[in-house]
């Protein structure tokens, strides 16, 4: 059995179906032994979400409660200041000292990776796996030219931290800022997000 832990992080206002079957892709095509959802509380690079952080932990709670893969994670809703990734990962490291550790990323946060704080220390304690389209050529930006980006073929288990791969996911053309906009304007966002979070943000007037 695997002890593979894919790390996926992101803002959930609110979590929707493109979070959701992208990361049961990665799981199940990297056998994960699961998938981290950890909302961030303050995200370095945006406004604040528009759902309280518990609102957020809520929705994604509903979202998952009937599956297995997926375990919610609210170390970034304890800590102070801003939400850095290369913190999540170091608490994580010391947490699970012999898991490989899998970040789980779409092309664009990846190509926005070098804006990161510390980005150059992500690789001492995890993996990456950037999330493409079928067929798409990821191109390597020139700060990260050293990498180098494999598929899932090439997976070593016995290696906790270090190598870039990518895998290819279900292209479901959904974001929250969509879900929110549709709900702002009285329009439906039925089947872009599991019904039981769409009620919840409607019984709370969230957006
Ligand atoms: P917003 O529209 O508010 O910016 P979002 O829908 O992009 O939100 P986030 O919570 O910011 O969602 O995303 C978290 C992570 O999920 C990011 O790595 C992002 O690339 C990925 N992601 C978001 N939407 C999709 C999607 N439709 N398919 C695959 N990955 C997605």
């Amino acid at each position: 059995m695997t002890n593979a832990i894919g790390i996926l992080g992101g803002t959930f206002d609110p979590v929707h179906f493109g979070h959701l079957r992208s990361g049961l892709d990665v799981a199940e095509q990297f056998d994960l032994a699961e998938i981290r959802l950890i909302p961030a509380a303050r995200p370095p690079h945006r406004g604040q979400p528009q759902a309280t952080a518990e609102q957020r932990l809520e929705m994604l709670e509903l979202a998952v409660a009937e599956n297995k893969t997926f375990v919610i994670d609210d170390r970034e809703l304890h800590r102070q200041g801003k939400s850095y990734t290369i913190d999540t990962l170091l608490s994580l490291r010391q947490e699970f000292p012999n898991s490989p550790l899998y970040l789980i990323l779409g092309t664009d946060a990846f190509y926005g990776l070098t804006t990161w704080h510390r980005w150059q220390e992500l690789l001492d304690f995890t993996h990456i796996i950037v999330m493409t389209r079928p067929g798409e050529k990821t191109v390597m930006p020139t700060a990260l030219a050293g990498w180098q980006i494999v598929d899932a073929n090439n997976i070593d288990p016995t290696t906790l931290t270090g190598k870039v791969y990518r895998c290819d996911v279900s292209q479901l053309d959904i974001s929250a800022t969509q879900i929110r906009t549709l709900l702002a304007d009285n329009k439906s966002p039925q089947f872009l997000l599991p019904e039981a979070v769409l009620s919840y943000a409607r019984a709370e007037k969230i957006y």
